[in-house]
């Protein structure tokens, strides 16, 4: 804080420290009062005074000097022990270059809220159990005559200490505690936070491998760092891979990280990893969990208590000090992008994390990335394979079924409809993808040709029937549902298109001697509720399965033998470049989700362009090849993976300001670094989805043959546009841009 002076001033100790506010620098302060050199250490969080306000701050650097005349004292430290070790300092100040972010946000976005709040973190500190030596020197039969003690004996004699919680949430609970203590064998020991306990589930030892996973493990060596692409079939049994090698890594007293795309963090994963490793302790990061609960897994995690961490993108950041192994599975997913505030790829930086740590990475997915694509097939990373579905399922037939000139019934051709009665009368399960949610995307006046507009995007209203009420997917704005046209007063409205609302309906009548599961963002308000929703589909009962995405992937569901996608034309005429790309990770995704049991499974894709070279590829040859085409064609054109791509994004109520800004800038890079063959500057343009939440939206596109330059010349931008005095206009850089919209 205060003027540079230009001179350079000593100070016997200052704090230098991240600030979460969105500038791209570090600040200087005097320590709090009373402490001293001693006391200082980086990874340390102090409330520190910014402005009028008060906040939470990380300590990353202790130094002697300060180009500033006047520093204010920090207020006070909230940690003794650091919550940040020098490697993930390290990566989050490279995080922060990459990205062209502010080093104090990127801070706050690795620690938990409760943290982000200052809540100091021996809160959640613990009660140990541990074994004495005497308790140590018995074996595993002793104690026969009280089954609980011996049960908890045992319990410590494999795994070590164990927390209060988890014993009791084990069922092993103070009285068996205190009945080892007053034997002399265990005791109480003050130590770091558990991770919450998970659900109890019974053990399962793990199935015996096939020759093609049994080589994709021996080819990932610990120890080291190495990136691998492990491209695999839905169904050939990558999970089972990565709970392989977590093995390994743990047997090697190494903490595993596994991430997973947002809707990939179910109970069933969790419960599937619980009863692998009954004896460790595993810290789940989702959204799903309360500030306090988080908070805990995020601690147990950091001071390496956790054996296993499983998390979404932002758990990258979390500091893990015995690293042993990263695994991050749909590697494809657009949810290990965030696309706002600090928009960085939990995917992208796991690889760099690995290389900081000295440890494998290995991204798996049935339909990689054309990034990740691109690096395992120019030798980058390792390129693994596992072409076959494990166990005894087959991969599935798969039709395209032509709409066009087709009476269709609620946007269903007849042959889909038959097929669905013929599965159910089998007694096994149809699974139908409709990438909509709500009634009807849209609402218009047969007479005058009105359309229900949101006020606030340049977007269509969907009708939500059930709430009876009109909802922006963008801006979540709702308005009741109307039921004459506001504009000539007619009665004739009608609901255009189809979401799953009204598939619903209109499935239930068709089957009505079937129960019918709807899957969205609306039935499943809650982890737990999909998996509630969920469990006939599971006990095998003849049933229709109907939803968005979230039904692509996850689930295991043996029984479902049919799978109908409804619309399969969605990305053959984008002008996003990576929709193809998104499209056929999708339908290749769904299309998995049939035959994973016994039975053989069918897939009908209904398409009004069956002939669509992009289709009949994808379908007859696969994604695998789809992709390979999809990578010539990115090559040709010079778009990503082949070179590097960043948006300056711009938005404002005033669109004449953010095309103004983003023209200055342009003018500015341009006189930086004029266009060549090697660098493309294309826009201003407007985005794809134009106006959001009332301010229009704009962005700048940068091409680079070397990512490097592109680099150089974003950190020139950055100063620049902080300069930027229009509060009412937002600004952000986008690395690695992942969508247009
Ligand atoms: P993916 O993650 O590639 O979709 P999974 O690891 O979930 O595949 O495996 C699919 C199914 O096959 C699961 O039910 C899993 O238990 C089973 N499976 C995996 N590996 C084997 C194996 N070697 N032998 C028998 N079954 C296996
Ligand atoms: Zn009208
Ligand atoms: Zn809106």
């Amino acid at each position: 804080m205060g003027a540079e002076t230009g001179q350079i001033r000593e100070h016997p100790v200052i704090l230098r420290l991240a600030v979460p506010v969105p500038l791209r620098r570090l600040f200087d302060y005097l320590p709090p009062a009373g402490l001293t050199a001693a006391d200082l250490q980086p990874g340390q969080r102090y409330w520190v005074p910014f402005g009028n306000r008060t906040l939470v701050a990380v300590l990353v650097d202790v130094v002697r000097e300060s180009p500033l005349a006047e520093l204010k004292p920090a207020l006070e430290r909230i940690d003794r022990e650091p919550l940040f070790d020098l490697r993930s300092r390290q990566f989050l100040q490279w995080a922060a270059d990459y990205y062209q972010a502010p080093v104090g946000e990127l801070y706050a976005a690795a620690l938990p809220v409760a943290l982000r709040k200052g809540k100091p973190a021996d809160h959640w500190a613990e009660q140990w159990l541990e074994l004495t030596t005497e308790g140590k020197g018995l074996p595993e039969t002793a104690l026969a005559r009280a089954k609980k003690q011996q049960e908890l004996l045992q319990l410590l004699l494999r795994s070590g200490r164990q927390s209060r919680t988890t014993l009791n949430a084990r069922g092993l609970n103070n009285s068996v505690c205190k009945a080892l203590v007053e034997r002399g064998l265990a005791r109480w020991v003050a130590g770091p936070t558990a991770p919450p306990p998970m659900e109890d589930v019974a053990p399962r030892p793990a199935p015996e491998l096939n020759d093609e996973q049994r080589q994709v493990i021996d080819a990932v060596a610990l120890g080291d760092f190495s990136a691998a692409l492990l491209e695999g079939t839905t169904g050939s049994g990558k999970t089972e891979v990565y709970l392989r090698l977590m093995a390994r890594a743990l047997g090697e007293g190494h903490q595993a990280l596994l991430l997973v795309p947002e809707i990939g963090l179910t109970p069933q994963t969790l419960r599937r990893i619980a009863a692998r490793f009954p004896d460790h302790r595993i810290a789940a990061l989702h959204s799903g969990l309360a500030d306090g609960e988080r908070a805990r897994a995020w601690l147990s995690a950091a001071s390496g208590v956790a054996d296993i961490v499983i998390g979404t993108r932002s758990a990258i950041f979390t500091p893990l000090p015995r690293l042993g192994v990263i695994l991050v599975d749909e590697e494809h997913d657009g949810s290990f992008k965030q696309q706002d505030g600090v928009r960085y790829s939990a995917r992208d930086l796991s690889v760099v994390l690995a290389r900081n740590a000295g440890v494998p990475v290995l991204l798996g997915s049935a339909t990689p990335s054309l990034e990740s694509l691109h690096n395992a097939l120019s030798g980058r990373y390792q390129h693994l394979r596992l072409r076959h579905r494990a166990g005894n399922a087959r991969p599935p037939q798969i039709s395209l079924v032509p709409t066009l000139h087709q009476p269709l019934q609620e946007g269903f051709a007849p042959q889909s409809l038959r097929h669905i009665r013929d599965t159910l009368a089998r007694g096994e399960q149809a699974l139908v993808f409709i990438n909509r949610r709500g009634y009807a995307p849209a609402l218009t006046c047969d007479d005058c040709g009105w359309l229900a507009d949101c006020p606030h995007c340049s977007s269509k209203l969907t009708l939500h029937r059930r709430q009876r009420h009109l909802r922006c997917h963008h801006c979540d704005y709702r308005q009741p549902e109307v039921h004459s046209c506001p504009q000539c007063h007619s009665r004739n409205i009608n609901a255009l298109g189809t979401g799953t609302e009204r598939s619903e309906d209109f499935l239930t009548h068709t089957f009505s001697d079937f129960p019918v599961i709807r899957v969205d963002r609306d039935t499943t308000s809650s982890k737990q509720a999909l998996d509630r929703l969920l469990e006939p589909a599971r006990n095998g009962e003849p049933c229709l399965l109907l939803g968005t995405q979230m039904l692509a992937k996850g689930h295991h569901l043996p029984k479902v033998t049919l799978v109908v996608i409804q619309d399969a034309d969605g990305g053959l005429f984008s002008a996003d470049f990576r929709a193809p790309e998104r499209m056929g990770q999708l339908l290749e995704q769904v299309a998995g989700r049939a035959g994973r049991g016994d039975l053989p499974g069918h897939v009908l894709v209904q398409s009004r362009y069956p002939e669509h070279p992009l289709l009949q590829l994808l379908l007859n040859k696969g994604y695998g090849s789809f992709a390979r085409q999809l990578l010539e064609e990115r090559e040709l054109t010079g778009l990503p993976p082949f070179r590097a791509m960043a948006l300056v994004r711009a938005e404002c109520e005033e669109p004449r300001w953010a095309e103004e800004f983003l023209n200055n800038a342009r003018n500015y890079l341009q006189a930086l670094a004029p266009p060549s063959p090697q660098l493309q500057y294309l826009g201003p343009v407007p985005a794809l989805l134009e106006r959001k939440s009332g301010r229009f939206r704009f962005y700048l596109q940068i091409t680079a043959e070397k990512r490097g330059l592109l680099q150089g010349l974003l950190a020139r931008f950055t100063q620049w546009a902080e300069s930027n005095k229009n509060r009412r206009l937002r600004w952000a850089v986008d690395m690695d841009a992942q969508e247009l919209s």
